[in-house]
């Protein structure tokens, strides 16, 4: 069936939410911009989105152990991390619609405009300023710019701008019952902070020697302005992160190793390599010494899902300037002239994946509308080719009709498989009906049990994917149920 990616991206965010995956944050309220929350499925899916993950990076690999730090943390993380001074988007309000926007977005919309309309030499030159500009946080020149190149604001096709202001992208609350200043404390925007004031921690309860690693799943908000493609830009997402300390001047190496690994793991879930892409940083934040992004082909474009960073030894630096703690590790390994490397600070190679863009990602991977017509009839199907590790529901029971004990017999088979997967069980409606439910929620296996198994306790098993049946012992299931799902 032929549609537009414009159309595929809708059709996806409509299946996420009728098939019970993702649905608008309080949407009885009207929802909450840039907020979801996910559903039965969603929730699921995310959990084994997050258990992929943590298999691979912890219990693969015996120096990366994991945390759970809190989201809460002292307020003057936030500022040795840089986040309180510039975490900040450029923001210009347009004064007849009262609508906020980027400052720099517009000015990329208006260079690709330029781009396409052929004026190459404008788009260059506009980038260069542009860059310029944001490099010196020069913000009336971006007001300038803005204005010289006549961009109209795209509700009220006004030019009317307001000054350019630094809009911080961290929540703030406050602690304790007295509003003060002194009192307040920030959302984390990320949850890479959580494991470097804990690096000391872990390395010495676990006896870590470097290189090592810590990773973490956790959720992270920000406050931004601009909400748009459903969840690939949310006030309050889930990352993944891994911090890998290595000995100075060894970083380089590292870098490459992980972003390789990390590009395997994405291609482990049998993703068409074309899909992805990496997007190296040329203009590099300034604790970082090298940043690639891992990109994923989406309906509207190629995107970051993943970012690797070698971050250098800024952090744990900044750590140690703030809090007054030593943050140096002592490395009693020889160098080639027979010393110990003796005390510093470790360098770090950063892993940072968002959960929800993943989500995202796997979805639009697996969704299909097929077409299944043939010379006699017209059909077509809504299928989730999830890779079955992934699948929310692994098997679905159905008994073939509501009597002769077949409901009976199913769900004795069902209290079986349900110890070590998830499992569904469905007898309403004809069976045609349900193995479509099934397709759509990605469920790789549909198990229907009939008279005969009453007889010889087989059941028929249909493969999502193939649609094959075939006949096999009830006693066998979970060793072909498991053989699929498993890691
Ligand atoms: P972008 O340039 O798209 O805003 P970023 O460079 O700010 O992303 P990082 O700070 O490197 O992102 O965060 C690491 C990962 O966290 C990103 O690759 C992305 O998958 C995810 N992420 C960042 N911001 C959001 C958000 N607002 N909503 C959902 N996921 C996000």
């Amino acid at each position: 069936m032929s549609t537009t990616t414009d159309e595929l991206f809708k059709n996806v965010i409509a299946h996420a939410k009728e098939y019970g995956f993702v649905f608008p944050s309080s949407e009885i309220y009207d929802g909450l911009s840039a907020v979801y929350d996910y559903g039965q499925f969603g929730a699921e899916l995310k959990n084994n989105i997050k258990t992929y993950w943590w298999k691979a990076m912890v219990q693969m690999h015996d120096n990366i152990v994991g945390i759970d730090s809190a989201i809460f943390m002292h307020p003057k993380i936030w500022k040795a991390s840089g986040h309180v001074d510039g975490f900040s988007d450029p923001m210009i309000d347009n004064k007849d619609s009262n609508k906020r926007y980027r400052a720099d977005q517009l000015l990329e919309d208006k260079i690709a405009a330029y781009d396409e309309a052929g004026q190459t030499d404008i788009a260059e030159l506009l980038q260069t300023e542009m860059d310029n500009a944001l490099k010196a946080e020069n913000l009336p020149r971006l007001r300038e710019l803005i204005i010289e190149h006549q961009i109209k604001c795209p509700i009220s096709k006004t030019g009317n701008w307001t000054e350019v202001r630094q809009f911080n992208l961290m929540f703030s609350t406050q602690v304790g019952a007295i509003a003060d200043e002194s009192d307040t404390i920030y959302l984390r925007p990320e949850t890479a902070q959580g494991i470097f004031v804990n690096y000391l921690n872990v390395q010495k309860s676990g006896r870590m020697k470097i290189p090592f690693g810590i990773a973490q799943i956790g959720k992270a908000f920000r406050n931004e302005v601009i909400a748009r493609q459903f969840i690939i830009r949310m006030r309050e997402f889930e990352q993944m992160e891994m911090q890998f300390f290595v000995r100075p001047g060894t970083q380089a190496e590292w870098f490459e190793k992980w972003k390789e690994t990390r590009l395997q793991w994405h291609l482990a879930l049998g993703t068409e390599a074309t899909k992805y892409r990496y997007h190296e940083h040329t203009k590099l934040a300034h604790y970082a010494d090298a940043a690639f992004d891992i990109e994923f082909e989406f309906p509207f474009g190629f995107k970051e899902v993943e970012g690797i960073h070698s971050r250098t030894d800024f952090d744990l630096s900044q750590h140690q300037k703030f809090s007054g703690k030593k943050m140096q590790y002592f490395d009693p390994e020889l160098d080639e002239n027979g010393k110990p490397y003796g005390n510093y600070v470790p360098y770090v190679i950063e892993t940072s994946i968002g959960l929800d863009r993943m989500f995202l990602l796997t979805m639009i991977n697996a969704y299909e509308e097929e077409d299944l017509s043939n010379e006699e009839r017209q059909d077509s199907r809504t299928v989730l080719h999830l890779h079955p590790c992934l699948a929310p529901v692994k098997a679905a029971i159905f008994p073939l009709t509501k009597k002769d004990g077949l409901p009976e017999k199913a769900r004795e088979i069902m209290d079986k498989l349900k110890v070590d997967f998830n499992i569904q069980y469905e007898e309403k409606d004809a069976i045609g009906k349900r193995y479509r439910r099934q397709d759509a929620i990605g469920t790789p296996f549909c198990i229907t049990v009939d008279h005969q198994t009453l007889e010889d306790n087989t059941v028929t098993i249909r493969h999502r994917d193939s649609m094959a049946q075939e006949r096999v012992p009830a006693d066998q299931l979970d060793k072909i149920i498991g053989d699929l799902v498993s890691w």
